[in-house]
């Protein structure tokens, strides 16, 4: 089978490999649909050097179809289209953390027997545990179930930083999990969303997809003086920072905050960040941080995206702008990284 093997920064190749073969409980899906995730483009872009093996294989986000079966798998079929929970996420299951259904804090998170887990979504093939394979209905196509990683990921900040009918909840960043977020709260019930981001076009979509209710383009004003005009002077309930990087944001999502609020931090950091204690301590906030997914309450995080999804209340059709065959993947990450020109804010990739 084909797929694609990075060696570091802009380095992708697409190789020739034996296809896997499923172990015992897990299946063997044919990848449909594969999003390129922001967490994809840090070593990308040399913000963060590799510590594992080069090179390396990669892609979370992912969808497909059942083509084979390992020993005892009794839960799924040949044929069957389903969204897969990614495999780094999988806990040793019997820690604390695992046990209390929190597997994406586990100590060994990834690890199984010894050995690193991943999936593999930028290939033609791939295998996963059938627990972590969850049937998608034919109304759901294979970019929604891609998509399922990055919801799932919100309503895991949703689940940590809830706002209610009478609050307003501001999303620094307009990206898949800026918009991805911004549903999540609205079909939590969260009172008004108000989105803020550098650049108005992708904001233009998350109205459009009803992602948020408001906007603030920080080209054209600082973004704590926008959203204090649309709260009178109060700020968001709670402030979900979906960018991370370079910048000095988490100061800047606190200086947005309501007294009392959360700010839910999903982004992640390469540089570390200067925190104005007196602020936080004057409007007592709660910083959080929020860190992919697993379950709440006994039931998968991805299990309630995807009912979400099922009803129709989260619309993915402005979220995926391009998509490229496997064979085109050094392009399709060339466009992820360079939003701005591109235009894009998914990137998907069709192996
Ligand atoms: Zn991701
Ligand atoms: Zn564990």
């Amino acid at each position: 089978m084909k797929t694609a093997m990075f060696y570091g920064e802009k380095d992708i190749r697409v190789e020739e490999m034996p296809d896997p073969i499923p172990a015992p409980g897990e299946v063997l899906v044919q990848i449909k649909s594969a999003g390129i995730c922001g967490s994809d483009l840090h070593n990308y872009r040399g913000n963060r050097p590799r510590t594992g093996d080069i090179p390396w294989r990669q892609g979370h986000e992912l969808a497909g179809e059942v083509v084979g079966l390992g020993d005892g798998v009794s839960k799924l079929a040949v044929g069957q289209r389903v969204a897969i929970e990614a495999k780094h996420l999988l806990g040793c299951g019997h820690c604390r953390d695992c046990k209390t259904g929190s597997y994406h804090i586990c100590e060994t998170r990834g690890i199984r027997n010894g050995v690193r887990q991943a999936s593999y979504g930028f290939s033609e093939l791939d295998v996963v545990v059938q627990e972590n394979a969850r049937l998608i209905p034919d109304h759901i196509s294979y970019d929604g179930a891609a998509l399922l990683d990055c919801y799932a990921v919100s309503v895991h900040a949703a689940h940590i930083s809830p706002a209610g009918p009478d609050d307003t909840v501001v999303i620094l960043g307009a990206g898949t999990i800026g918009i991805t977020m911004g549903q999540i709260a609205k079909a939590f019930g969260a009172g008004r969303v108000i989105m803020v981001s550098t650049r108005r076009e992708p904001l233009q979509v998350a109205l459009q997809m009803n992602a948020t209710d408001e906007i603030v383009v920080t080209s054209k004003i600082d973004p704590v003086e926008g959203v204090m005009a649309l709260t009178n002077g109060d700020g968001g309930a709670v402030v979900y920072e979906t960018v991370g990087g370079n910048d000095q944001l988490i100061a800047q999502c606190m200086t947005m905050s309501r007294r009392g609020g959360d700010v839910c931090i999903i982004g992640s950091f390469t540089q570390p960040q200067q925190v104005p204690t007196d602020l936080g301590m004057q409007r007592e906030l709660s910083l959080k941080w929020s860190n992919s997914y697993s379950s709440f309450n006994g039931i998968g995080e991805a299990q309630t995206a995807l009912e979400l999804m099922s009803r129709g209340l989260l619309d993915v059709s402005g979220i995926i702008t391009h998509h490229y065959p496997i064979d085109d993947i050094k392009e399709g990450f060339s466009v992820a990284d360079d939003k701005r020109n591109s235009g894009a804010i998914k990137v998907i990739i069709t192996p």
